[in-house]
């Protein structure tokens, strides 16, 4: 079935008909497999995309996935990559990922204008907000690509796309998706290194302002259909 992207269409569906396809494309083995809700209830849906995600996670036991440790995604945390570079897009980030390019960090979702790259299971926590805080211990981090020559506009919808999904999938208020700003970043030492301006181009002064309030309404724009 073709839906219109712009258009929302209500459809009688199982909430188990609502599955993504995951695409694995950014390591050597290609694999796809179907996600669904766990919800089995068959009502009357409204709905207008399901994002298409490439899923490639860090190998287990990686510097950066030495730990597979549980999480129970409470907060969705958007970042963007500060990288300006032509080829840092969502896939060579997830690259850059699989060979702990950043050393313990990551993260759950890399987007860029034409993709989703997932890196980390959303029952798994990342390393990508404030070391031992509340930012990782329970959060799904996103970060949005900035190479040279990706649209951010395409770029943001995307995002907003899937955060409205993941919410719903993981019934998360709109309250709960935050900026990486958010988070108060305080080393297990106990050195303090604030908050930090991230991402810098949706906030105003260095804190959530009228672009951040924007993005949110784009959010709840793409949540609101969704039952
Ligand atoms: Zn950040």
């Amino acid at each position: 079935m073709i839906i219109p992207r712009h258009l929302p269409v209500t459809v009688a569906v199982s909430v188990t008909g609502v599955s993504a396809v995951l695409l694995v494309s950014c390591a050597s083995s290609k694999t796809s497999a179907n996600i669904s809700a766990t919800n089995q209830r068959s009502t009357s849906r409204t709905f207008d995309f399901v994002p298409k995600i490439t899923r490639d996670f860090i190998p287990p036991g990686n510097l950066n996935r030495r730990n597979e440790r549980k999480m129970k995604p409470r907060y969705i945390t958007i970042h963007s990559t500060s990288n300006q570079s032509p080829t840092a897009n969502a896939e060579a980030h997830c690259r850059l990922l699989h060979r702990a390019g950043l050393g313990i960090l990551s993260w759950h979702f890399t987007v860029d204008e034409n993709s989703i790259y997932q890196t980390l299971p959303t029952d798994e926590r990342g390393q990508h907000a404030d070391y031992e805080g509340p930012g990782n211990q329970y959060s799904i981090g996103i970060e949005m690509c900035e190479n040279e020559g990706n649209s951010r506009v395409k770029t943001l919808d995307r995002t907003a796309r899937l955060a409205a999904w993941l919410m719903k999938k993981h019934d998360i208020p709109i309250s709960r998706v935050v900026p990486h700003q958010h988070w108060r970043r305080v080393r297990q030492d106990g050195k303090d290194f604030g908050h930090k301006n991230c991402p810098h181009f949706l906030m105003d002064n260095g804190e959530p302002g009228r672009k951040w309030n924007a993005f949110l309404k784009q959010i709840q724009s793409y949540r609101e259909p969704l039952p």
